[in-house]
């Protein structure tokens, strides 16, 4: 490629759909940089080498979606198996589905009340919170009430964020459904499962076109890279998926981000916790969640004299380490704003993904909002550039 009408900085879900989509359907010859030695950001996934067992690198990535359109676009890439995400919480030495359901409230209330009166009984304990919830601590005890909300978030968010549930927005409890009945999956979305042969060949297949090249351990914001910040800007569009704050120098001070610590172990059992995650909602356990990967892959034939499994912690990112969730505490929120300011001002770059806009996106979002991207901003601009 000799000079790249687009460069498309950060190789996960947002950018690799940028970049394929502007190199199918607008002509153009992307250009895709990242720091990383591998395409597909954090969903990135690939074997442990002693069992073959697929493990995703940076924690658990289930995919999941109601969107049509996303939907109809991953499977250009990519078939999905049937995989049906469940997850048992650890509580007091007792497990209870995760999330809440008629399942969870009965087995935690010793009760076998049908849906109105569970309803009526976790209405009764959340009648507590007045007005509409602004806070995570608020809009959990709304939805299951106080004693559920004790038994199950307190303890796990209190390690997931270190922050005062009280200074969390409340989206962040909202990504899980609660449920009235004995269904126990999850996530409600219409489709689920997990790439058949796996994330990293479904990324090699969109990055796989003869408009598109990639340059791995590529770190745009170092100026003594070929492809830059600094020489690259003004020069070309560019579309940025690394850390809002990063891209601006931390002018306006670092946004606060946790990232994930994941201690990895291969077991000489052909089992370990007979599914695929479990949440240590209490705080005697260090870390949040266990995950054993061969659950993952029901279909496939796996050693059964081994397992791998991943302790994970979260704690804050510092300037060294992969941010993985934005915390939007309320000590961020201006300060989000201020680069939000910048970003619209910075000419010819577009944010975009988890990292660039500072939102908590699963991949069925990212790739969403790529899609949209291309269609209301990339497209109608550099048509008319070219033009
Ligand atoms: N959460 C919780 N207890 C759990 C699982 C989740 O309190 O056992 C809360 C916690 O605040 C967490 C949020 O719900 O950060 C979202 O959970 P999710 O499983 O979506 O987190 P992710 O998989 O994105 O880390």
């Amino acid at each position: 490629m000799s000079g790249p009408d687009l460069v498309v900085v950060g190789a996960g879900l947002f950018g690799l759909t940028v970049a394929r989509r502007c190199a199918d359907d607008l002509g153009l010859h992307v250009l895709v940089v990242d720091r990383r030695h591998h395409v597909g950001g954090n969903a990135w996934s690939a074997p442990e080498p002693s069992t073959g067992i697929e493990v995703h690198r940076y924690g658990a990535h289930l995919f999941h979606t109601s969107n049509e359109r996303v939907w109809e676009y991953v499977n250009r890439f990519t078939a999905f198996t049937r995989y049906e995400h469940r997850v048992w919480a650890r509580h007091r030495g007792e497990m209870f589905p995760l999330p809440f359901s008629l399942a969870t409230v009965n087995q935690f209330f010793r009760t076998a009340l049908d849906p109105a009166q569970a309803r009526a009984l976790v209405a009764g304990q959340a009648a507590e919170v007045r007005g509409v919830p602004d806070n995570l601590e608020d809009k959990a005890v709304s939805l299951i009430g106080r004693p559920l909300y004790e038994a199950f978030v307190r303890g796990y968010t209190a390690k997931q964020w270190q922050t005062d549930p009280r200074e969390l927005p409340p989206e962040v409890i909202t990504r899980l459904p609660v449920r009235w009945t004995y269904d126990t999956r999850y996530f409600d979305d219409t489709y689920q499962g997990l790439p058949v042969d796996g994330y990293a060949a479904w990324f090699a297949r969109m990055v796989d076109h003869p408009r598109i090249e990639v340059r791995l351990g590529t770190d745009f914001l170092d100026p003594a890279q070929p492809v830059s910040r600094a020489s690259a800007v003004g020069q070309v569009p560019v579309v940025f998926t690394g850390p809002l704050d990063r891209y601006f120098d931390d002018v306006h001070g670092p946004l606060s981000w946790r990232t994930l610590d994941l201690e990895q172990e291969v077991l000489p059992v052909g089992d370990h916790q007979g599914t695929s995650v479990v949440n240590h909602v209490d705080l005697d356990v260090p870390w949040t969640r266990v995950l054993e990967f061969r659950h993952f892959h029901p279909e496939r034939r796996y050693p059964d004299d081994a397992t791998v499994i991943v302790r994970e912690r979260s704690r804050w990112a510092g300037r060294d380490d992969e941010p993985y969730y934005p915390v939007n505490g309320t000590g961020d929120r201006e300060r989000l704003l201020a680069y939000r300011a910048l970003a619209r001002e910075e000419r010819g770059v577009l944010f975009g993904g988890r990292l660039g806009t500072y939102q908590y996106l699963d991949m069925h979002m990212a790739i969403g909002s790529a899609l949209t991207a291309v269609d209301n901003v990339l497209a109608p601009r550099l048509v008319r550039s070219a033009a």
